[in-house]
C-alpha cells in the first residue's frame, strides 16, 4: 500500500529550509503588519487593529517586501534562530507554529492550495484594519483587539 510522502515543513526544521520553502510558509495574513503593544512588566504582547499604512489592504501583502526596511526601519525580518522573539508573531503564523512544533492549519495555502483560503477562513486582516495614518499614536491602546493573539 503506497504511503503518503510528508510535506517539507513536516520533515525540515526552519533552518534547513530553502529560501523558497521559507517564503512559502507566509500565508499573507497581514497580522504581523499590525501594530503591537508590549506590557513591559509581563512581556505580554497585545495586537491592535492599526496596520502599517504600506500594507495593501486587499491582498494583505507588503508592496515593498524586498526592501521594506527602507520604508519602515523597524520592520522585522524573521530568522530561524529567533528564539523567544517568535512570540512577537501571531499564534496562527506558520513560522511561530513550526517553531513551537505545531502543525499548520487546514486553511494554510500550502495545504488548501488556494491563496484565498486565509481570507475565507477569516484569518487575514482584510477589511478589519485602520492604518497608522488614521490613528493618533497616543490613542493606539484604544485599538487593542482580541482576534489576534
Ligand atoms: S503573521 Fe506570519 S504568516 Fe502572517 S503575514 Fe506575517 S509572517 Fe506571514
Ligand atoms: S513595511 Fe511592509 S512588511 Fe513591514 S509592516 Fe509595513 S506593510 Fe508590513
Amino acid at each position: 500500500m503506497p504511503t503518503k510522502s510528508k510535506n517539507f515543513w513536516e520533515v525540515l526544521s526552519l533552518d534547513e529550509m530553502s529560501r523558497d520553502q521559507w517564503e512559502s510558509l507566509c500565508d499573507s495574513c497581514g497580522r504581523c503588519c499590525l501594530h503591537k503593544l508590549e506590557d513591559e512588566d509581563t512581556g505580554d504582547i497585545y495586537f491592535t487593529e492599526v496596520v502599517c499604512h504600506y500594507m495593501n489592504e486587499e491582498t494583505c501583502q507588503c508592496p515593498h517586501y524586498e526592501n521594506r526596511q527602507e520604508y519602515v526601519p523597524a520592520c522585522l525580518t524573521i530568522y530561524p534562530d529567533w528564539g523567544e522573539k517568535f512570540n512577537w508573531l501571531p499564534d496562527t503564523c506558520a513560522y511561530r507554529l513550526l517553531h513551537e512544533g505545531k502543525p499548520l492549519f487546514d486553511w494554510h495555502p500550502l495545504i488548501s492550495k488556494d491563496p484565498e483560503s486565509v481570507h475565507l477562513a477569516g484569518i487575514s486582516v482584510r477589511g478589519r484594519t485602520l492604518t497608522d495614518k488614521q490613528v493618533d499614536e497616543d490613542d493606539i491602546q484604544l485599538h487593542i483587539i482580541d482576534w489576534v493573539k
